[in-house]
This record gives structure tokens, C-alpha cells and sequence, in this order.
């Protein structure tokens, strides 16, 4: 890869998942010029759902700062969508299978609540397509998909033809720290984000933070069935909106195996839910595993290094990558470009304790 000769970037980016591309969309919008990596170690963002749900389809409660910040998250697609002059963002309700009387009534009482009552509609009996529900289905309206993969694909592309991308392992014993920059071979830039996901685990200015990880896997699937919207029951059952026919079914969730490879006792856990929920004949033709960037307090981790101010970090998304990183993407700009505070929930002095 040949850079363009430039005296001092802004910004050296590493990781180009939903929160690397989320702080890209700040310095655009700032006029910030910028280098990416990427090595593709992880592959959370590109194997998720990218659904987009504020509400906790367990408990009926809302998702933490998910309704606010939803708003700017579909924003901050749609500005993707017109600057490639792509469609990413596609609403689709979900149809949540209700299992009895009390999750009726639970039902109807949250869907009562200020904020749920925004997404949480009517419940209907209507049949769909191999998946029967004796007891309706709670409809969610304002919920659905974002294409991740294929807009990472389209900015990766992008950067590339801008010679922006550096489509490498970022080596962190080469990166050098000076008061006003930081170096990296040739590249020097004024400040580094790092947005690595779940390779955060190898960054020595912070792996202390306390990002567990969970890996997730995920089934996709080809059936005659015609299913509309995302069936949420022990699992997702949801159209691949790149491919019609295709589903996507998931997703587990395994705290010890921190590795990316599928695995059979996976593809046997979604088969045996999916086969509850879905009466028609299937056949599975993709599995992917990733890791999903958890956090011990379920809350995203932005900030600087306590010891190096030009060094900073976002990550932790989590289970909600495509409603929370934009937002604090913006946090995390505002703060390092103007002082401006961040939420404190999000900022990674909450675990100052660790660094000791
Ligand atoms: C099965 C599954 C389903 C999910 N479903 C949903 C969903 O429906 N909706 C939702 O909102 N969220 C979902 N998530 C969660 C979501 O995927 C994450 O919150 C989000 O992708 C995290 O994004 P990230 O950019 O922090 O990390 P990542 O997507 O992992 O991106 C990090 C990037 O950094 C790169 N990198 C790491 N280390 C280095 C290095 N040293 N040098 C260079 N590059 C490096 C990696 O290769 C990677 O490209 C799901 C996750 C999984 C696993």
C-alpha cells in the first residue's frame, strides 16, 4: 500500500468494524484527514445481524440509551447511504412469539410505557409461513436490519481508493509516543483511536480494561418458507436482506471459547431451536462465529490512556454495536478535539482501578 506523502495525519484509526467506522464518520464530518488498519482478526461486525431493537425482548424493558441513540445511528447509515449511493438501512418488524397468558398481559402492560410504547405494538394472530404461535405474536414496529457487512465492504473500497486503508496487522511495539504525535513507521498522526473489537485483548496500553468478550455464532439458512419479518422466539429467525430466501438464524452465546471458528455443538444448539420454530424443510448453508466486545458493566469504553493523552480507545459495543457506536463515536471525538465531557458510563476512568 502507497500512502500519500503527508507531513502529519489527524487520526491513525485501527480496526475498521462498526466503531472504527463510526469515529471515520466524525472525522469526515470534521474535515480530519486519516489512516485506517485492519487485518480483518475479527469479525464481529461483519457476521452479525446488524439488527436494530431498543427493546429487551426478554424482560419487555428498554435497552440502555438505546431509543435516544437509535435516532443518531440511523442518521449516521443514512449518510452512508447517499455518500454511496447504497441502501443499508431496512425496517422490518420484529414478531415476537409470545408463550402464554402472563406474556400476554406483560405484553400489553409494557406496551403501555412511555418510550416502549414508541416500539411495542398491537398483538396479532396472524399465520406465518411454517411458524405457528398459539399465543400471537407481540408485534415491534421502527426495529430492523442494517447491511454492516456490506457497507464495511463499501468504505473499505472507498478508503482503498484513496489510499487510506492499510490492510495489515497494526504491530503496537512499533507505534512511537511523543507529547504532541505519534508515529508509526512513516505515518505520523496527532492521535491514534484504537477500535479492535475483541483484538483489544493484545493492545498493551489497554488490555487491562474489562472487556470479557462473548462469542456469538450464527446459522444462515435457505427455505421455501416466506418469512417478512425477524421472528424472535428461543432464537432469530431473520431475512438476509442481501439474499432473498436466505435466513439468518441466531445467535449463541459462549463465554469461555474466545476463538472464531464455528463449531458443531453451535450449528446443534440453533438447529434444535430452530426446529420448535420453524415447521418447513431448511438447509443450512453458512456458519460464523465471532466475538462480541462485552463489557463486566455492559456499557461501551471510550477514552483516552491514562498515561498518554493523544492515545485513545473505543470499544465495548457489545450486543448492540449498530445502535451504540455511533453515538459514542461522536463522545469520544468531541472529547479529544474540545475537551467536551463524555457520559460517564461510557468513559473508561469508571475503571481507573485496573490500570493501577
Ligand atoms: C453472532 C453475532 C450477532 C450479533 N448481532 C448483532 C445485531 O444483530 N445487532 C447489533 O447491533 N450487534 C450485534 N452483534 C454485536 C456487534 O457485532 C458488535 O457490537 C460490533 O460488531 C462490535 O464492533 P467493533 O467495531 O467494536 O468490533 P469488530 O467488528 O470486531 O471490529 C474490530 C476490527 O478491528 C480489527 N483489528 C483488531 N485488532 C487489530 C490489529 N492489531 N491490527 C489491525 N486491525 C485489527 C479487526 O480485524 C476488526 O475488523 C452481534 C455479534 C455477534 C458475534
Amino acid at each position: 500500500m502507497n500512502f500519500k506523502k503527508k507531513e502529519m495525519y489527524d487520526y491513525i484509526v485501527v480496526g475498521l468494524g462498526v466503531a472504527g467506522w463510526s469515529f471515520l464518520q466524525q472525522l469526515d464530518e470534521n474535515r480530519q484527514n486519516y489512516v485506517v488498519f485492519d487485518n480483518q482478526s475479527q469479525q464481529s461486525t461483519r457476521i452479525a445481524g446488524g439488527m436494530f431493537n431498543p427493546v429487551i425482548l426478554k424482560r419487555f424493558t428498554p435497552a440502555w440509551k438505546a431509543h435516544e441513540w437509535l435516532k443518531y445511528a440511523l442518521l449516521q447509515f443514512q449518510k452512508a447511504e447517499l455518500q454511496y449511493g447504497q441502501k443499508y438501512i431496512h425496517y422490518i418488524d420484529i414478531y415476537r412469539k409470545l408463550t402464554g397468558v402472563e406474556e400476554q398481559n406483560n405484553w400489553v402492560a409494557a406496551s403501555d410505557k412511555p418510550v416502549l410504547s414508541e416500539y411495542m405494538k398491537d398483538i396479532v394472530f396472524e399465520s406465518i409461513d411454517g411458524i405457528e404461535a398459539p399465543f400471537g405474536f407481540g408485534v415491534l414496529q421502527g426495529t430492523g436490519i442494517v447491511n454492516v457487512a456490506q457497507l464495511l465492504n463499501d468504505v473499505a473500497t472507498d478508503l482503498k481508493r484513496h489510499h487510506k486503508l492499510f490492510e495489515a496487522d497494526f504491530n503496537y511495539e512499533q507505534l512511537q509516543i511523543f507529547p504532541d504525535y505519534v508515529s508509526y513507521g512513516d505515518i505520523k498522526a496527532r492521535k491514534i483511536v484504537f477500535a479492535e473489537g475483541f483484538g483489544i485483548k493484545r493492545n498493551p496500553f489497554f488490555k487491562h480494561l474489562p472487556l470479557t468478550g462473548t462469542k456469538g455464532e450464527m446459522l444462515m439458512i435457505e427455505t421455501e418458507a416466506d418469512i417478512p419479518y425477524i421472528v424472535k422466539s428461543n432464537v432469530f429467525i431473520a431475512p438476509n436482506v442481501a439474499r432473498k430466501g436466505q435466513y439468518y438464524v441466531g445467535a449463541t452465546y459462549n463465554w469461555e471459547d474466545k476463538t472464531n471458528i464455528p463449531t458443531t455443538a453451535a450449528r446443534k444448539h440453533l438447529e434444535s431451536k430452530l426446529q420448535k420454530l420453524l415447521h418447513r424443510p431448511y438447509k443450512v448453508v453458512q456458519q460464523k462465529a465471532g466475538i462480541r466486545p462485552t463489557v463486566i458493566d455492559r456499557r461501551p469504553l471510550a477514552g483516552k490512556h491514562p498515561d498518554y493523552q493523544n492515545v485513545a480507545v473505543l470499544n465495548g459495543m457489545g450486543t448492540r454495536g449498530v445502535i451504540l457506536a455511533p453515538a459514542t463515536a461522536k463522545q469520544l471525538f468531541q472529547y479529544l478535539e474540545f475537551d467536551m465531557p463524555m457520559l460517564k458510563e461510557v468513559d473508561i476512568r469508571r475503571f481507573s482501578k485496573f490500570s493501577d
